[in-house]
C-alpha cells in the first residue's frame, strides 16, 4: 500500500523484497492502484522467493455475495493471477460485520470464494474489539487473521496466541508506523531502548512470540534494509532484547509513576462510550516516551476514519464517575482524560489508512 508512485516503483521494490527473504505479499482494492501496480510488477520481476509468492488481498464487509464475486474477479485480474493464496475480510471491525460473515451474504461469498477454487484460505483483518475478535476466531470459519499486535500495545497478543495455537497464520498490521511510528521515533524511546532500535525490538518482539507475518510497508528497497538483517532472527528473546524491554517497561512506569494505566480494562464499559482505555494508552506512550506526534496523530483522527479507528474523544467524559469504583490502580480517569484533551487535540493530519 505503500509503493504507490508506478509499476516500477513496485518492481524495485518486489525485486528488493525477494533478495531480503519476504515471501508474503499483502494487498487490497482499497489501497488505489496497488493490485494493478502489483500485477504489473509481478510479470516482468525476474525474481521469485523460493516456493513463490504468497498473496493475499482483501474485500470489504457488507458486500452481496454478487458484488463480492465481481471484486474477486477484479482482483485476481489486476493481480493478473488464477487464484489468491489468501482472501481476508477487510476490517471485520463491528458486530453487523461479523453477522455478515457468520450467516449473512459474506458468509456465502467466502463459501464460494473457497468452494470455486479462486482462493486457498479465507481469514479477516480486525481493528475491533478484542470480544469482537475473539468470537470472529471462534467461528471455525477463518484460517489467518490480521491484527494490532505492538511492542508498545500488546493487548491483542493473547488472541494472536490463541489464534496460533488452532494452527491459523497471525500476520501484524503494520507494526512500525501504527505500531508508534517506529520507522522514525523520539530521541528519548531511542534512548529507552538502547542499544537496539526501536523498530528492531518491536519486530523481534512479535517474531519471538511465533506471529507468522510481518507486514513491513515498503515504498522502496531501502525500507527492507532492516527485513533483511531479521529475515533468520525468529526464534526466543535473547537475554539482551528481554532486558531492553524491561527497561522500556520500567522507565514507562517511572515516568508515569501513579497515573500508568495498566491497560486491563476494567473501567469499561463507560456510559457515554468513552473508549477510556485506548485514549489513556495514548496518554502512556506521550508521558512514557514522548510519542507525542504518533499520539496526536491518531487522536485527531478519533471520529474521522469510520469503523476503522475510534469514535469518541475524551471530551464526552462528563465525569459521571462510573468507572472509577472499576479501576484497579484507582486511577482519577476523568482527571486523566481531560488531561488526555488537552495534551492531544491539535489540527488534524493527512491520513494513509487506518
Ligand atoms: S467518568 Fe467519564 S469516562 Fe468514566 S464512566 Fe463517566 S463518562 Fe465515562
Ligand atoms: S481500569 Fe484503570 S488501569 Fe485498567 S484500563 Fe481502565 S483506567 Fe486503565
Amino acid at each position: 500500500m505503500r509503493a504507490l508512485g508506478s509499476a516500477d516503483q513496485m518492481a524495485e521494490v518486489l525485486d528488493a523484497a525477494v533478495q531480503a527473504g519476504i515471501n508474503h505479499l499483502e494487498t487490497a482494492p482499497a489501497y488505489g492502484p496497488a493490485e494493478d501496480f502489483l500485477g504489473r510488477a509481478l510479470q516482468r520481476s525476474k525474481h521469485r522467493p523460493a516456493g513463490d509468492w504468497v498473496i493475499t488481498s482483501k474485500l470489504l464487509p457488507g458486500l452481496s455475495l454478487e458484488q463480492g464475486q465481481r471484486q474477486l474477479h477484479g482482483i485476481l485480474e489486476r493481480l493478473q493471477c488464477q487464484r489468491l493464496d489468501n482472501l481476508a475480510v477487510h476490517g471485520l471491525n463491528r458486530p453487523e460485520h461479523l453477522l455478515w460473515a457468520q450467516e449473512g451474504e459474506g458468509r456465502a461469498l467466502l463459501e464460494w470464494a473457497m468452494e470455486s477454487g479462486l482462493v486457498d484460505q479465507v481469514g479477516f483483518s480486525s481493528h475491533g474489539s478484542q470480544q469482537l475478535i475473539a468470537a470472529a476466531l471462534d467461528l471455525e470459519l477463518f484460517t489467518f487473521c490480521s491484527l494490532h499486535l505492538h511492542l508498545l500495545d500488546p493487548q491483542r497478543l493473547p488472541l494472536a496466541r490463541q489464534a496460533l495455537h488452532r494452527g491459523m497464520g497471525v500476520l501484524a498490521i503494520s507494526p512500525a508506523d501504527k505500531g508508534g511510528r517506529l520507522q522514525a521515533p523520539s530521541a528519548q524511546l531511542i534512548d529507552d531502548c538502547t542499544p537496539i532500535a526501536p523498530l528492531e525490538l518491536a519486530y523481534r518482539y512479535l517474531l519471538s512470540h511465533g506471529v507468522s507475518s510481518l507486514t513491513v510497508g515498503a515504498a522502496q528497497a531501502s525500507d527492507l534494509h532492516l527485513a533483511s538483517q531479521l529475515a533468520h532472527r525468529g526464534g526466543p528473546l535473547n537475554a539482551q532484547e528481554q532486558e531492553c524491554i524491561q527497561t522500556l517497561k520500567q522507565r514507562r512506569g517511572h515516568r508515569l509513576g501513579a497515573e500508568l494505566c495498566g491497560q486491563c480494562q476494567a473501567c469499561l464499559p463507560c456510559p457515554s462510550e468513552v473508549p477510556i482505555p485506548e485514549l489513556l494508552r495514548l496518554r502512556n506512550l506521550v508521558l512514557g516516551h514522548d510519542l507525542i506526534e504518533f499520539s496526536q496523530e491518531r487522536y485527531n483522527l478519533i471520529g474521522r476514519a469510520g469503523h476503522w479507528w475510534e469514535e469518541i474523544d475524551a471530551s464526552a467524559c462528563d465525569a459521571c464517575g462510573d468507572c472509577l469504583p472499576r479501576c484497579p490502580h484507582h486511577l482519577p480517569i476523568p482527571q486523566l482524560l481531560a488531561d488526555t484533551h488537552s495534551r492531544l487535540k491539535a489540527t488534524p493530519r493527512r491520513r494513509l489508512w487506518s
